[in-house]
Parts: C-alpha cells; structure tokens; sequence
C-alpha cells in the first residue's frame, strides 16, 4: 500500500502500479494499483505479471522464488531471485553471512532429535530450535529451555526442516533500513531501537537509544551485508546488541520493513521513495533523520476478531495511518502511528506522548463501543435501556404471555388484542427498545460504526411500530415474539459479539 502510494508520487518514473495479491481489493488496490488475485506463489500469476510489468518487486518474502528467477526474461527482478533463495531459508541465510564474515549468533543445521541433543551440549540451554522456512514473527522458533523439551520442540515442527541457534542474551534489538541501488550505491538509515510484544513488533524507537559507537557499528554491519548481497532495494536488517555491545545479525528481509515506517515523517526520504529509487536505478535519497521519532503498531486485540471501530487520532505531530483491512484479528497490523519530535522532543519526551494516547487507539470491537456507550450515556438513557432489555429478556425467556400480560393483566394466551389493547399492553416497556435503539443507530451512524447496527435498529423500530400500531386483521392470532424478532436477533446478536469482546 504505502509503496503504490510512493509510486503514485513519481508519476515521471512510474506510468503504472500492478499488484499481485491473494485478497481481492487488497490495500494496494484501495489506493490505485490495479490488482492481480492471486497467490504469492502462484505460477501463472507471477508470469502474467511478468508480462505486463518492466520491472518486479515485492514487500513480502514468501513468493516462489523459482518461478520468479524464470521470468527474469520477462522482467527485471529487485532484489533478484536469488537473493530471496537465500534469505527465505533461514540456514541459507546465516550460512552465507557467516562465510561473507558477517556477524551471526551460533546455528547448526538439524536433519534429527540427535542433531539437536549435540547441539544443546555445545551451546547449553536455553537455545532456539527454528523452523527454516516460512516462519515470521517468531512462529517458526520454539525455545528449548531443558532436556526434556527436546522431543517436544522437534515434533513441535513435524518434519520441517530445522536449525539450532545459540540463544543471545541480548541486551536491545535494533535494526537498520539500508538500501542500493542497481548501481551499487549504498545508504544506510540510523540504527532504530525496536520492542515486541509477542513476537510482533510493537514500537520503532528513531534513532536507537544506544552509544554512537554501537550505531556506528550496526550501521557498518548492514553496509557490509549490502554489500555482498545480489541486487537492488531496500532492505530491513533486525539484529541484537548483546551485553557487551556486540551486534549480531538476526535476520534480513529483502524489502521495505515496518520498522522503517518512521521515515514516512521523521527524514527526507522515506523508505518507501527509497525502495523504489534503488530498483529504478536513480540516485538515493537522503538517510539523514530530521526529527526524533517513535513508530507505534496498531495491533488487533487479542480478545477478539471482527469488525473495529474506526481509530482516529487527531494532533499535529501525530501521523496515524490505517491499512483499511476490515476485519481485526488478535496481533493483526492494521495500521501504524508515526509521533514525530517537529519540535525538538526528546525520546523521553515522546515516548510519554505515545503512553497517553495509547488507549485513544486501542482497537475495538464495535459491539463493545456499543456497551461502553450506553455505560457511559446518561443515568436516563440507561434505566430506559436496562428497561427494554428486561422485557426482551422476558420475552425470550417467558415466551409472550408473560411479557403481554405486564401490561395487561387480564390477557390471556396470545394477542389478538384490540389497537388499545396493544398499545397499552406492549407500548409500556417493549416499544422503548425500538425507539432507543434506533437513536442509537443514527448516533453510531455518526461514529462511523458500519451498517449493521443501522439495519438492525431500523428493522427493530419498524417491527415494533408494526407491531403497537398495526390493526390485527379480525381473527389473527398474532405472536408477539415473531413481531419482535429482529429486535430479539439484534439482541442475540449482540449478546454474541459481546461475549466475544
Ligand atoms: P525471528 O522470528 O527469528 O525473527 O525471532 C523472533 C524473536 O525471537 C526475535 O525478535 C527475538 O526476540 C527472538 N530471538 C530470535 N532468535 C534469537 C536468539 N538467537 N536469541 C535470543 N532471542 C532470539
């Protein structure tokens, strides 16, 4: 997304974005790449591509990279087929690094449950059992923490192909977004300082709060791997610095990596334009940082999947950008924030801005915005709810009698009842709800809740009214509860989402 939004920005060097994507009006989409559906690893996909494109690249590094090294022909691949062979293998990876010098933690290759026993004996516990390919955001990883987890960890992985890595007891994980371009030219972005929560990265602290000599070193390190590596890009570089401020390299990904979202605001080039420089062969931008700058996730919440409400966050020096996907999942990225030092700040300063307005963009469901409005609407509103709420609630859990006959005591079974009667017998607590529920509607409306509620607040306040005001025709036994339905599965609705939240 924010790379067709970069390119979008360049209409001199770039006539037209295609995408290639699983998820029809994917993100890149929404924001004017024309869309091929399909799998990262679909062959014919990528030939089409291939096809209609001069030059490839790609923000995700699960795509076949066999199949892209054979329509090099077609297109010019950044950073190249072979290149993504290698870091897509973890093993691969380290293997080449350590043999280009490049500093790594210790690993061996696993092929059996003796491999690893070895390998415990050498590095002493804990150590890291991870799965070669396709594993991010420590999936892949299990950490063998004594003797006895070792049978679990290696059938943990059910016979994928494996590494061991000699834990780091590091002292702060950074990273460095660095580029080059076809012609060689390399540029590196300041060392960034990164925290997750889970295994998923949850804040880029710019620049990193460690000594000059400790950047000046990670900054070299990447210099050095991009060096040696094959083709152009941007690429994020995550390492560890240990306890006594060695850097070693975690892992690298061959693309534009959230980690370097800060650059969007806090310097001159952002790592998206640069992205997009190196593989088109024009000069690199500036790495320079003009402003300190904090980059936090917006993650889905772990309680719940589904629709969210709207983030917003309005303030000067705050940079919110959402990815428009609809539904949240737990630990889902669906947006980030850049709180960019314009004025000076320090990072202290900033990171006490971010632990402000973190719970202002906390994501949530709708249905729990929806409880905590009426939590938090007037002592009024909320008896008339509370009010309507018991008598759907002895609606459905009394069947209609009941519920009729608090308002008329001599009804007996179901209606029909005559208009007075209905109004009398039912208008009392039932019609509230509808009412209430369609006001409701239109003030979430307002908040940008999506239509459900709006639909439903509608049907409830139609079926009621129906209901109080509608003659029944002579003869008509009319159930209540069929009147009421749609107030009853809005309720059953919610009840649902509410658990779920
Ligand atoms: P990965 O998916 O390999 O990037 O690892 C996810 C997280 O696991 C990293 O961000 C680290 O926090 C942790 N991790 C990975 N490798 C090691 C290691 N060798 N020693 C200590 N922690 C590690």
């Amino acid at each position: 997304m924010m790379l067709t939004e970069a390119a979008k920005k360049m209409p001199q060097h770039i006539s037209k974005i295609i995408v290639l994507d699983p998820n029809q009006n994917c993100s890149a989409s929404l924001v004017g790449a024309e869309q091929i559906v399909g799998d990262f690893k679909d062959k014919n996909a990528i030939i089409e591509l291939s096809k209609k494109a001069d030059i490839i690249t790609y923000e995700i590094e699960s795509g076949d990279s066999d199949v892209l090294k054979s329509v090099e022909t077609n297109a010019e691949i950044n950073p190249s087929p072979n290149t993504l062979k290698i870091i897509q293998d973890k093993f691969l990876q380290k293997t080449f690094l350590q043999d280009n010098s490049i500093p790594v933690p210790d690993f061996i290759e696993i092929d059996s449950i003796e491999d690893i026993q070895k390998g415990m004996k050498k590095y002493g516990y804990p150590a890291l059992l991870k799965a070669r390919r396709d594993a991010y955001d420590g999936k892949g990883n299990y950490k063998i923490d004594s003797e006895n987890e070792i049978q679990k960890a290696y059938d943990y992985f059910k016979g994928k192909k494996l590494m061991l890595e000699k834990f780091v007891p590091f002292k702060m994980e950074v990273s460095v977004i660095a580029s080059r371009n076809t012609k060689g030219e390399i540029k590196i972005f300041p060392l960034v300082e990164n925290i997750h929560e889970k295994n998923i990265l949850r804040e880029t602290i710019a620049p990193a709060r460690t000594s000059i000599e400790v950047s000046k070193k990670a900054e070299k390190i990447a210099s050095d791997t991009l060096s040696v590596l094959n083709g152009a890009g941007v690429f994020g570089i995550e390492m560890f610095v240990t306890q006594d401020n060695e850097i070693v390299i975690n892992e690298i990904a061959p693309r534009v990596h959230n980690s370097g979202h800060h650059t969007l605001q806090s310097g001159k080039t952002s790592q998206f334009e640069q992205h997009l420089r190196a593989i088109l062969g024009l000069e690199l931008g500036s790495t320079e940082l003009s402003h300190n700058a904090i980059m936090y996730n917006i993650l889905g919440s772990l309680d719940f999947e589904g629709e969210y409400k709207k983030v917003e966050i309005s303030k000067n020096n705050i940079f919110l950008k959402m990815y428009e996907k609809k539904i949240s999942k737990p630990l889902r990225k669906l947006g980030h924030l850049n709180i960019i030092g314009s004025n000076n700040q320090t990072i202290d300063q900033l990171l006490d801005e971010l632990s402000q307005i973190k719970d202002k963009v906390e994501v949530k469901s709708i249905w729990l915005v929806f409880m905590l409005w009426i939590v938090n609407s007037s002592m009024a509103l909320k008896a008339a709810i509370a009010l309507a709420g018991i008598s759907i609630l002895l609606l459905a859990l009394y069947g209609a009698d009941v519920a009729v006959s608090m308002g008329n005591p001599d009804h007996e079974g179901f209606l029909p009842l005559d208009d007075m009667q209905r109004g009398m017998g039912l208008g009392g607590p039932a019609i509230i709800l509808p009412i209430i529920a369609f006001f409701i509607s239109l003030r979430e409306k307002s908040k940008g809740l999506g239509g459900l509620i709006i639909i439903s607040g509608i049907l409830i306040l139609v079926g009621g009214l129906a209901m109080v005001l509608t003659p029944a025709p002579e003869g008509v036994e009319r159930n209540p509860i069929m009147l009421f339905a749609p107030a009853i599965i809005q309720l059953a609705l919610g009840a649902i989402k509410i658990v779920k939240s």
